[in-house]
């Protein structure tokens, strides 16, 4: 073991899942922007997943393309919070994986077990990768099946009204009643895979219902305060378990 790996401490982990809409991703950026960490947004892999097989010409609903698709899946994403560009390939389609198109599509691609166990292989490697002190991780199963045992677990979540005019707001142009028809269309689609809508045991639960977006981005950092409080006393305390904060 080299010197500079015994000195190295595990990234601290902050696990963020939730429903579309529920402001998970423009938060979690907030957030690990705040506390100086890396941001890593799951759903883009999946959302980029899904334009290469569309490239390729593969219709997503068939999973065997899709899973011989992934062997030549070049994907890059940039962990930085403010310059979150994802390339596969060449190709940068940091913008091309936002397309209604690609939304419509994505829910058959993530609904693959072989293609979960290959992304989230990714994601665990580039949690622990990271050079920053910590990482915030966005995505629907994160705090139960990609990183179930992250110090700070947090479920983001808001009524489905809510949600909707927010999702309509950022796409701008796009009617109200459509992207809530399309939001719920995907959440039902989704909910076959995961169940983001109820936490799990010992995740935290933010509704961001009744908040601002500068109340949302301060609830999730003081639940990663208290998180990092208990992770750091339980790490003091030799008679507990833990790991480094
Ligand atoms: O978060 P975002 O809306 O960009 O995610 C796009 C899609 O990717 C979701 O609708 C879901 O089908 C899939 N996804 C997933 N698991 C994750 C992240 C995203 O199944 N961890």
């Amino acid at each position: 073991m080299t010197e500079d790996s015994l000195s190295r401490t595990t990234p601290f982990v902050v696990a963020v899942d939730g429903p579309a809409g529920s402001g998970k991703s423009s938060v979690s950026k907030a957030v690990a922007a705040r506390l100086g960490f890396a941001f890593l947004d799951t759903g883009a892999a999946y959302r980029s997943l899904t334009w290469f097989a569309r490239q390729r010409g593969i219709d997503v609903t068939d999973s065997a393309a899709v899973i011989d698709a992934i062997a030549d899946f070049d994907y890059r994403v940039d962990t930085e919070p403010n310059s979150q560009r994802v390339l596969v390939g060449e190709t940068d389609v940091t913008t091309a994986i936002r397309d209604p198109e690609v939304s419509a599509r994505v829910s058959a691609v993530a609904r693959v077990p072989e293609v979960r166990l290959r992304l989230n292989e990714l994601f665990r490697s580039i949690l622990t990768g990271t050079d920053h002190d910590g990482i915030v991780a966005e995505g629907r199963d994160i705090t139960t099946v990609v990183v179930p045992d992250a110090p700070a677990r947090i479920l983001l979540t808001a009524d489905p009204e809510v949600r909707a005019a927010r999702r309509a707001g950022e796409l701008g142009g796009h009617s109200a009643a459509e992207v809530a028809s399309q939001l719920h269309a995907r959440d039902r689609a989704d909910s076959h895979v995961v169940d983001f809508m109820t936490a799990a045991p010992g995740v935290t639960t933010v509704d961001s219902t009744e908040l601002d977006f500068e109340q949302t981005v301060d609830a999730v950092i003081d639940v990663i305060r208290a998180a990092r409080a208990a992770n750091a006393g339980a790490t003091a305390d030799p008679s507990r378990g833990g790991t480094d904060a």
